[in-house]
């Protein structure tokens, strides 16, 4: 047991699911009931499904990253770095800091909440060549590197470089790729009106899945809807179609077509994070398999929600699991906060039901479809609906505030259009960004935890 007389509650991520964990157990909690430790890598929470918008320039990063130190009423002691493995058996979370050195963090109460990451497929040259759509600096990075297209594209005398400079793949037709794809599709028809050399027919948006419908959440009619709207702004959709293989000028996709590209941006589905790997402990399809009060059945204080857990959705039943979204790792955020807290007084911990509130989604400009409730909306009405949801969900005023400026001002003043090249001879593989190579095994874990070994 510590040495310290409060149990230690240690939360491993700040996004939706810890964020909202570690705000509850400060209001919940007397500060003498319990130590709130959060590990986090960076210092700010993101608002996810607002990523295509900042790629697209619509909103500044700054203002989708809310951040955690808004108030002085947050007690919570905040580790700046990454888990890179948990050993159950000892209570120790290995902590690589943001300057590299490894630390052991002990808990008695650990609530396991770092998402996810970009779910790759040993398709040759995948990881080399693709985008994802996950974090900031991956959307500032594909804001600037689609614009320098254009840019050097417009420098070039080639025609051949030309056209595969105005050619963009984008890979997954959920929610994140079709925004993905609408949102920059949006910003290269407004930027190509600067570039009069250019020849505004040789943009082309490529938005391809393997599966026959996009967005099938979405219902026949109103996937139909927003897949008409794509095709009139000029975006082909391929459906049933994948990518065969990926080069630095060019990518084969399944139906043989070779498609000359310098731009492949990945958003097809995620998986949970690397961290869940370390625990050795029974998984779903990659997300740690929890009880449905979240916690990990047989193993005391160990708590696991959001895109890297497996919990079951019980309001569908069949054994269902909650599927990986902002609204679910919100809820569960706030839930689990409860079955810790009970754990902690001995009382007893509840299962989380929630009921899917729909699908909102946002096209760019007056563009949308929505399904809140069930009731299917599109254009304005929806487009409403889609900001007025992720603006009410953003946790602070200021963030509000930060939003709602930027939209006002795209709507006034329209799209600007400026590389700012602050990451032009940055890695920008998905690794690079996602540190997907960051993690131990079970093994380093203990041996680290042992004091037998130190993991490079
Ligand atoms: C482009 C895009 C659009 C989306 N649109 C929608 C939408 O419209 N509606 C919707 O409901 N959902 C949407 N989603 C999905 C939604 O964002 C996720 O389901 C949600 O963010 C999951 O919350 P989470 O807390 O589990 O993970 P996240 O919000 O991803 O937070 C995980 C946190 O953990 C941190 N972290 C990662 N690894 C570690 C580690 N090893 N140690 C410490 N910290 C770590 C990360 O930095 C991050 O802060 C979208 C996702 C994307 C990518």
């Amino acid at each position: 047991m510590n040495t310290v007389t409060r149990p230690r509650i240690l939360v491993v991520g700040a996004g939706f699911a810890g964020v909202e964990c570690v705000r509850r157990l400060e209001r919940k909690l007397s500060p003498d009931e319990a130590d709130v430790t959060l590990v986090t890598p960076f210092a700010y929470q993101l608002y996810l499904p607002l990523l295509p918008q900042v790629a697209s320039g619509v909103l500044t990063p700054q203002s989708i990253a809310v951040s955690l130190r808004r108030s002085k009423k947050y007690r919570t002691r905040i580790i700046p770095g990454g888990a890179i493995g948990v050993d159950l058996k000892s209570k120790v979370c290995v902590i690589r800091t943001i300057t590299d050195e490894i630390v052991n963090e002990p808990y008695d109460y650990i609530v396991l909440a770092p998402g996810s990451i970009t779910r790759t497929f040993d398709i040759p040259g995948l990881t080399d060549h693709a985008f994802g759509m996950k974090t900031l600096a991956e959307a500032a990075y594909i804001r600037d590197h689609v614009i320098s297209q254009l840019d050097l594209a417009d420098a070039s005398q080639d025609p051949v470089e030309r056209a595969s400079r105005l050619q963009f793949v984008v890979v997954g037709g959920g929610y994140a790729g079709t925004e993905t794809a609408a949102c920059l599709q949006r910003l290269t028809h407004a930027a190509v009106k600067r570039y009069p050399r250019l020849d505004p027919g040789l943009i082309k948006w490529h938005l391809i899945d393997i599966a026959p419908k996009l967005m099938p959440e979405l219902g026949d009619k109103l996937g139909s809807s927003a897949r008409d709207i794509l095709r009139r702004r000029g975006i082909e959709i391929s459906l049933g179609t994948s990518i065969a293989k990926a080069g630095p000028e060019e990518v084969t996709f399944t139906d043989g077509r070779v498609v000359p590209t310098r731009t492949l941006i990945w958003t097809a589905g995620v998986v949970a994070s690397p961290l869940i790997a370390t625990l050795g402990a029974e998984t779903v399809k990659g997300r740690l398999a929890v009880a449905p009060e979240m916690n990990l059945p047989g193993d005391d204080g160990v708590f696991a929600l959001g895109d890297s857990a497996a919990v079951p959705d019980l309001a569908k039943g069949d054994g269902a699991m909650c599927p990986p979204t902002a609204q679910h790792a919100l809820r569960q955020g706030k839930h689990v906060a409860d079955n810790v807290i009970a754990s902690l007084r001995g009382q007893v911990m509840k299962p989380y039901v929630h009921k899917d509130l729909g699908l909102v989604v946002d096209l760019g400009g007056t563009d949308a479809v929505s399904k809140p409730l069930g009731i299917e909306l599109r254009g304005l009405p929806a487009q409403a609906v889609a900001r007025g949801y992720h603006w009410s969900a953003l946790r602070t005023n200021v963030a509000k505030t930060r939003v709602m400026t930027n939209w006002l001002l795209n709507a006034v003043a329209g799209d600007d259009f400026v590389r700012t090249g602050f990451q032009a001879r940055k890695a920008a593989r998905l690794k690079d960004f996602e540190y997907t190579d960051a993690y131990l095994t079970p093994e380093q874990v203990r041996a680290q935890v042992e004091g037998a070994g130190r993991p490079e």
